[in-house]
Order: C-alpha cells, then structure tokens, then sequence
C-alpha cells in the first residue's frame, strides 16, 4: 500500500489514489444540519463536521488507519453528482446542504464511492426547499460561512432526483398545510 496502481478494468480491487492538500480530488456529498446549525452526517447523525478543522477519517469497525481496501472506512464522497442525485434515499426530511468536498491523503476509489483519508469542504449549497422552520436561510448560510468557503442557495429540483425527491417534496408540502 503506499504506492498507486491501477486495478484492472471492471475488476474488484478498488484503486488506491494519493494526494497531496494542495492537490485534492473533489466529490459530491449530502450533509445535514446539527442543533448548532453545522454540518452533521446523514448517516451518523451525531457526527458533526468542525468548521476550519480537517477532518482525519477513523476506521470505527477494524481499528486499522483509514480507508483501508476491504473495509467501509473512509471520509465518503460521490465522484458523480447524478449518481449521488439519483440515492438522496436516506436523506431525513430536515435541512439539506449539498457540497463538493476536497480528499485527500489516502483515498480509495470503490467506483460507487470515494473514501479519504482527509476531507474538507470544498463549497455548499443550501437547499432552500428543504428548510423546517421559520428559520430563514440568511440565518442558515451565515452559520455555513464558518467553513470558509462558498455557501450557494439551491432547490430540491437541483439537488436530489427521482423518487427521493419527490418524497422530501411531499413531506415539505405536508409541513407547510399543518402550518408550521
Ligand atoms: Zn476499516
């Protein structure tokens, strides 16, 4: 490990890619917003990304350093924003951010997904759609700007397609009839 190959065409091992900070590759994720109005895992949704930190990735399940080749570790990234549109299936009906994030160090490409050894984000899009309360977005994207970096405004039509996106717009129109 250390060194980068080229697995085989279509084949199984996932290749293993190093960069530097200065040279990160970019991909596609969801966040969520914590009770402090910051980024939070969708997945692990007591996961919150620090503002102006690095975040280093933590293999949870083996122990080993992470992303290691047969193992779920790794800061998470879609290399493809229609793919990642395409699965917004695990998204809750809450405030989405969408973003490109910059990895680097170790990073795994499994082809569905990368997998880093650090990440950062790289720009965010707050999903106007997607807001619960009376909360307006100014207040949300002037929390984002603690990440120094650009903070756009984005729609559910932009963000999320297919049968997810129709199910966060229907829970947003069901929130908005019962008045809150
Ligand atoms: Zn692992």
């Amino acid at each position: 490990m250390g060194a980068a190959r080229g697995g085989p065409a279509g084949g199984q091992v996932p290749d293993l890619i190093v960069r530097e900070q200065a040279d990160p590759l970019f991909g596609w994720r969801y966040w969520q917003l914590s009770p402090r109005r910051l980024l939070r895992s969708v997945t692990q949704r007591e996961f919150e990304w620090p503002p102006g930190r690095v975040l280093k990735a933590k293999c949870v399940e083996v122990g080993h350093p992470a992303p290691a080749d047969r193992c779920n570790c790794g800061l998470y990234a879609n290399p493809d924003l229609e793919a990642l549109r395409q699965h917004g299936l695990c998204l809750a009906p809450d405030v989405i951010v969408l973003g490109q994030v910059a990895l680097w160090g170790k990073v795994v490409d499994d082809e569905a997904n990368y997998r880093a050894e650090f990440a950062y984000p790289a720009r965010l899009s707050l999903v106007v759609d997607s807001l619960i309360d009376d909360t307006p977005a100014e207040t949300l994207v002037e929390g984002l700007q603690a990440y120094r970096v650009p903070v756009h405004l984005t729609t559910l039509d932009e963000a999320v397609a297919g049968m997810s996106k129709d199910m966060l717009k229907f829970q947003a129109m069901s929130r908005r009839t019962s008045g809150h």
